[in-house]
């Protein structure tokens, strides 16, 4: 198992590098970039806020509102701008996989909104996308519970890796993306694509569990980086 290497030469357990940068923005209330293999993120949080949409708004709760959109030269093929049902999954999942770590009852009657823009794509954006949101989320000054972040893991060759290219998603035998707080383990987000036994499954959950938290390092050192050189 530990001697497989995979196609673009990493081992079964290893990460494509990774870049996040917290605050990149001026006009967003809170930001971060970030690169994953291949992929490309960028994320503008604003709020908690007043929204001039109403109905969306709850007297007892704030609530947040995810936008995951891929850029039209995001891929190999265009994308066809605007919304469609792969990104309003993706957008509903971000916010379904955010929403436990925020402390939403405390901003009732407010919104936040956090917007995803994938500007370029190879495999694994919507963990990206949220590992990327819950740093522009920290930037925003919105108090939290634990920093959300993702990671996948997968079948390829008959083999459990974590992380999979976007070449590995599409000859894969399955993808696993999960997301996690931290702090205390617990999932927010678990998806499941794709032929895996048992036993496989559960390897699949551990590795992406062990990804998450060498991501969530990564997190922490982007956020620190942001703060410590302004004081
Ligand atoms: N992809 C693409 N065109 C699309 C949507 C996705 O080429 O319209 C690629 C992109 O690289 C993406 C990958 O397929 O990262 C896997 O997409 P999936 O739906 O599995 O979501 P993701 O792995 O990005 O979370």
């Amino acid at each position: 198992m530990s001697e497989f290497i995979r196609k673009d030469g990493r081992k079964y357990d290893e990460l494509r590098p990774i870049k996040i940068e917290a605050g990149v923005l001026e006009r967003a209330d809170g930001s971060a970039y970030l690169e994953f293999g291949g992929n490309k993120i960028l994320v503008a949080v604003y709020g908690p806020r007043e929204s001039y949409i109403r109905r969306l708004l709850k007297p007892n709760t704030g609530v947040i509102r995810c936008r995951y959109n891929m850029a039209p030269f995001s891929v190999d093929d265009r994308k066809r701008p605007g919304p469609d049902r792969r990104s309003s999954e993706i957008s509903k999942i971000t916010a379904d996989a955010l929403r436990p770590a925020l402390m939403l009852e405390n901003y009732p009657r407010s919104m936040i909104d956090v917007y995803i823009e994938v500007i370029e794509a190879e495999g694994g954006t919507r963990c990206a996308g949220i590992t990327a949101a819950s740093v522009a989320l920290v930037d925003a000054g919105i108090p939290m519970k634990d920093i959300v972040v993702g990671c996948a893991a997968g079948k390829v060759d008959d083999e459990v890796v974590l992380d999979l290219s976007e070449y590995e998603d599409k000859e894969g035998q399955a993808d696993i993306p999960i997301a996690i707080m931290p702090r205390t383990g617990e999932i927010t987000l678990l998806q499941s694509d794709g032929d895996l036994t048992e036993e496989e499954f559960q390897k699949a959950i551990d590795l992406a569990m062990e990804g998450c938290l060498k991501v969530s390092e990564l997190q922490k050192e982007a956020l620190m980086k942001k703060y410590s050189t302004e004081q």
